[in-house]
């Protein structure tokens, strides 16, 4: 596996573009479920306008965050919706902490945990609520662990892919009680949440291509 450097967060912005238009009908149907069935158009519209960007660059980023700060401030202004400042707060702040040439164990830790905070400080919501939180926290949780013993970041990126997976997916019994889901009330029971399963697409590509 290459080093976690500019050019593997390249790649991890290029992959989520991919994996995001290939489930936008999946992102579609869940939302449509218990919300107004456009997560899967608003965040391939977002990272299709990132693919532009990308694309548009003169020279290679100077470092991870200068990529990650790119998929903020393009999501922010396409995506809209609860998910848009959502991702582009979490992006934000993830930038904040990878202004480095290469990420290790340690710094792929400080950057889930800074993409969680942004999500928590922008939509107050907490573990249990139906949300993207529901994937992200037990995907830091599993990061730390990771790091905590010993392991590459690639192979920290791959814990933490894995804890969204499942935490996403255990999101189905819930009932929202954050965004439009919670209009629904109980009624949103045995349907797993759009935001949740995107993270986790979001954050097995982040492992893909650093195993890559
Ligand atoms: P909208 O609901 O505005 O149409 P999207 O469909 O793009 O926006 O995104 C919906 C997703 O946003 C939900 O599935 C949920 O994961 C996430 N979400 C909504 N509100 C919150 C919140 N307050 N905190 C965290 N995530 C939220
Ligand atoms: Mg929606
Ligand atoms: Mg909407």
């Amino acid at each position: 596996a290459g080093s976690l450097d500019a050019g593997w967060a390249v790649a991890w912005a290029r992959r989520t573009a991919q994996v995001v238009t290939e489930n936008r009908e999946l992102l579609i149907e869940l939302d449509r479920q218990i919300g107004d069935g456009d997560h899967g158009e608003n965040l391939t519209r977002g990272f299709t306008a990132v693919l532009a960007k990308l694309d548009a660059l003169e020279e290679q980023p100077a470092d991870v965050g200068a990529v990650l700060k790119l998929v903020a401030t393009t999501l922010m202004s396409t995506v809209g919706g609860a998910a848009g400042p959502l991702y582009g707060t979490a992006y934000l702040r993830a930038a904040k902490v990878t202004g480095l040439p290469e990420l290790d164990s340690g710094a792929v830790v400080a950057m889930l945990e800074a993409g969680l905070e942004g999500i928590v400080v922008r939509g107050k919501a907490g573990t249990g609520e139906k949300t993207m939180v529901d994937a992200w926290t037990p995907a830091v949780e599993a990061a730390v662990a990771a790091s905590d013993a010993g392991a590459s970041p690639a192979a920290v990126l791959a814990a933490a892919a894995e804890a969204a997976r499942a935490g996403a997916e255990a999101t189905t019994p819930l009932v929202a009680t954050k965004g439009r889901a919670s209009y629904l009330g109980e009624r949103s029971a045995g349907h797993q949440d759009p935001g949740a399963t995107s993270s986790a697409l979001v954050l097995e590509a982040a492992a893909e291509t650093a195993a890559a």
